[in-house]
C-alpha cells in the first residue's frame, strides 16, 4: 500500500461548507465535469455530492442523491446553475445502493427516461434488502440474543430498525461488473468493484481526466461503516482492505467523493482507513486473547469507540455491534494473517 503523499482538500469551498453543515455552491472539478450538492433530510450527514458529467448527448450523473422534494429541488437549482435541467439528464450510475446515493434514480428514470447503471452484485444486494422477510423483525431480535445484548437495550435497537430508511428500490437498465467500461457523452469510465461498505459497490475511474469516483468507499476524514448491505457469506471487511488496495494505482488521481470534500491524496488516506480498521481487529485478537468465549456485546464495550462507548445509542449501537462482529469474523479469518502481522510490524505513530 503506497500512502507516502499527503491529503490535501481539493476544494476549501466544500469542506469549509460540509463543517457548517451548509450547502456549498456547484462547483466546477473539470470543464465539463460539476459537484453539486444534494441534501439528505433529516440526516446525520448533510449531503451527498452528486457529480454532473456533461457530454454531447446530454448529462449523466453519478449518485443523484436522496429521493425527496427538498433534495430534487436542490438537484434541479444545481443543473439549472450550470445551464441544465433534469430533462437532459440521460444515465444514472449509482455506487451503491444506499438512498443517499441511488435514491432518485428511479424518478429521473421514469420521469426523463434516464438509464439506470448499477453493478450485478448491488442488485443483488439490493432484491435481499427489499425482500419482504428482510424486514422481518424476528431475524434481528435472535441476532440480538446471539450478540449478548442484554434484554434492557433491544428495545432501543428494536427501535431503530427500520430498513426501508437505508433502502432504495429498482433494478439496473444496465447491471455493470468489475471492469466494465462505460463511454457516456466522451467520458469514459473504467468500473472497479469495490466491496465492503456495501457487497457491490463500486468505484469509477476516468484515466483522461485523472478523476476517481469513490462513493462512499473512500471519504476523506470520515470512516465509512462496514458490511451495510452484504451477501450471506461474505467477508465484508477483508474485502474492503483488498477494494482498497485495488485503487492503489490512482494515488495521483484527484479523489471525488460521495460525501465531504474533494482531495489529492488517495494512497494515503486508503493507508489511515487500513490502519484504523486493523487498530481495532488488533484490540479485539488482544480481548480474544483473554476469553475467547465473550458475547458480541462484552467484545465490544471493552473496544475503543471514538465517541466512547457510554453514549452509544440505538443506530450508532447498533453499527457498534455490527463492526465488532465484522471485525470477530475476520480477526479469526484466514483472509486477516498477513495484514495482521504487517501491521504489528508497522512502528506506531500518531
Ligand atoms: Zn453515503
Amino acid at each position: 500500500m503506497t500512502g507516502g503523499g499527503r491529503l490535501t482538500p481539493l476544494s476549501e469551498a466544500q469542506l469549509a461548507a460540509w463543517d457548517a453543515r451548509i450547502q456549498p455552491a456547484p462547483e466546477q472539478i473539470a470543464p465539463d465535469v460539476w459537484a453539486l450538492p444534494v441534501p439528505i433530510p433529516a440526516g446525520t450527514i448533510p449531503h451527498t455530492l452528486c457529480y454532473a458529467l456533461i457530454g454531447g448527448d446530454g448529462v449523466h450523473l453519478i449518485d443523484p442523491g436522496w429521493d425527496a422534494a427538498e433534495s430534487r429541488a436542490a438537484l434541479e437549482s444545481g443543473l439549472e446553475a450550470i445551464g441544465r435541467t433534469t430533462a437532459d439528464v440521460r444515465s444514472v450510475i449509482a455506487t451503491h445502493f444506499h438512498p443517499d446515493h441511488l435514491g432518485a434514480a428511479q424518478a429521473l428514470r421514469e420521469e426523463v427516461g434516464a438509464q439506470v447503471v448499477f453493478s450485478d452484485v448491488e442488485d443483488s444486494v439490493l432484491q435481499q434488502e427489499t425482500a419482504p422477510a428482510a424486514s422481518d423483525l424476528a431475524s434481528y431480535r435472535e441476532q440480538l440474543r446471539t450478540w449478548g445484548v442484554p434484554k434492557a437495550r433491544w428495545d432501543e435497537l428494536l427501535g431503530s430498525f427500520d430498513r426501508a430508511a437505508h433502502t432504495s428500490t429498482g433494478t439496473p437498465d444496465v447491471a455493470v461488473v468489475d471492469g466494465s467500461v462505460l463511454v457516456l457523452g466522451g467520458h469514459r469510465l473504467q468500473v472497479i468493484a469495490t466491496p465492503g461498505h456495501t457487497d457491490g459497490h463500486i468505484c469509477l475511474v476516468d484515466d483522461e481526466r485523472r478523476l476517481v469516483y469513490t462513493g462512499d468507499h473512500v471519504l476523506p476524514r470520515i470512516y465509512p461503516g462496514i458490511g451495510i448491505g452484504a451477501l450471506p457469506g461474505s467477508d465484508p471487511l477483508a474485502d474492503y482492505f483488498d477494494s482498497l488496495d485495488r485503487l492503489s494505482p490512482y494515488d495521483e488521481y484527484a479523489v471525488l467523493p460521495g460525501h465531504e470534500y474533494a482531495f489529492h491524496g488517495l494512497g494515503a488516506r486508503c493507508a489511515q482507513l487500513v490502519k484504523h480498521h486493523l487498530r481495532r481487529t488488533t484490540e479485539l485478537v488482544g480481548l480474544l486473547g483473554e476469553n475467547p468465549d465473550r458475547t458480541i456485546w462484552e467484545y465490544a464495550r471493552r473496544l475503543t469507540w471514538t465517541a466512547g462507548w457510554e453514549g452509544m445509542t440505538g443506530f450508532w449501537l447498533h453499527s457498534a455491534l455490527r463492526q465488532t462482529a465484522l471485525h470477530l469474523d475476520y480477526a479469526t479469518s484466514p483472509r486477516s494473517r498477513d495484514r495482521l502481522a504487517a501491521h504489528r510490524a508497522e512502528p506506531a505513530r500518531h
